[in-house]
């Protein structure tokens, strides 16, 4: 059975002193949410929170991470030291990520390997692009993803892979996917997973939605049957509002 995922990407906001509020106000909000709750915050403020989150029914995530364990790589973060804090899960791939920073497929399968091998839980985003959409090929971009970034991950422990699929013509824009279409997608991405990871992991995989996930929508996305949670941006930075999701 796979168990409901609400993950909050705080993205590049909340000082340490802000998201140690945050969360303080989610966890009463959030502790009889049949789903995991993760937060993702900032990596400066991952120990405020991280303490604050002990013996609650919050999980701590990060939002990158770099594919080496050490070494001269300034301004990088090792999967060892997110591990050695006690971070669970770490969002890899994600658009801003691959738009911004320029991150290829080849270069996110690395940073997979390496959380799976330092026991994180790689949180893998895929997603294409409007003009991906309007040309026909979201199914092609998606497949190339899904099977690029989990390529020859055999040796791990792949019931740990989360995958969230998020169109990036969803993130922060206010337009969501149409319920149907997420769950289209989805449903494709657990075909793919099957080809790479083999029928019994694509059926335990938990797919997420994002893209404008909010109270007044992830009901209905959570009632199609292939998906199984969001990751949510904008919506998870006031903790009422991000409470209502978890809660949906
Ligand atoms: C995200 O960045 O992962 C995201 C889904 O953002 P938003 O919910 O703000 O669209």
């Amino acid at each position: 059975m796979r168990v409901p995922l609400i993950a909050g990407n705080w993205k590049m906001n909340k000082t340490p002193k802000e998201a140690l509020e945050l969360v303080n106000a989610l966890k009463p909000l959030v502790q009889n949410a049949a789903a995991e709750v993760v937060v993702c915050p900032t990596f400066v403020a991952l120990s405020d929170v991280l303490k604050a989150a002990e013996g609650s029914n919050i999980k701590v995530g990060a939002q990158n991470m770099y594919h080496q364990d050490s070494g001269a790589y300034t301004g990088e973060i090792s999967p060892v030291f997110l591990k050695a804090m006690n971070v669970e899960f770490v969002i890899l791939g994600h658009s801003e990520r691959r738009q911004y920073f320029l991150e290829s497929n080849e270069e996110i399968n690395k940073k997979v390997a390496s959380a799976l091998k330092h026991g994180l839980k790689p949180i893998l985003c895929v997603g294409e692009t409007l003009e991906e959409r309007e040309k026909g090929i979201t199914f092609d971009v998606i497949g190339e993803q899904v099977k690029k970034c989990l390529a020859d991950l055999q040796q791990y422990n792949l019931e740990d892979v989360v995958v969230a699929y998020e169109p990036v013509w969803a993130i922060g824009t206010g337009r969501t996917a149409t319920k149907e279409d997420a769950n289209e997608v989805i449903g494709f991405i657990r075909q793919q997973l099957k080809e790479v990871l083999g029928e019994k992991l694509s059926v335990n995989t938990r797919i997420l939605y994002g893209g404008s996930v909010k109270s007044s929508n992830i009901r209905e996305l959570m009632e199609m049957p292939e998906i199984d949670g969001a990751l949510v941006g904008g919506a998870s930075l006031d903790a009422a509002e991000f409470a209502k999701i978890a809660i949906y």
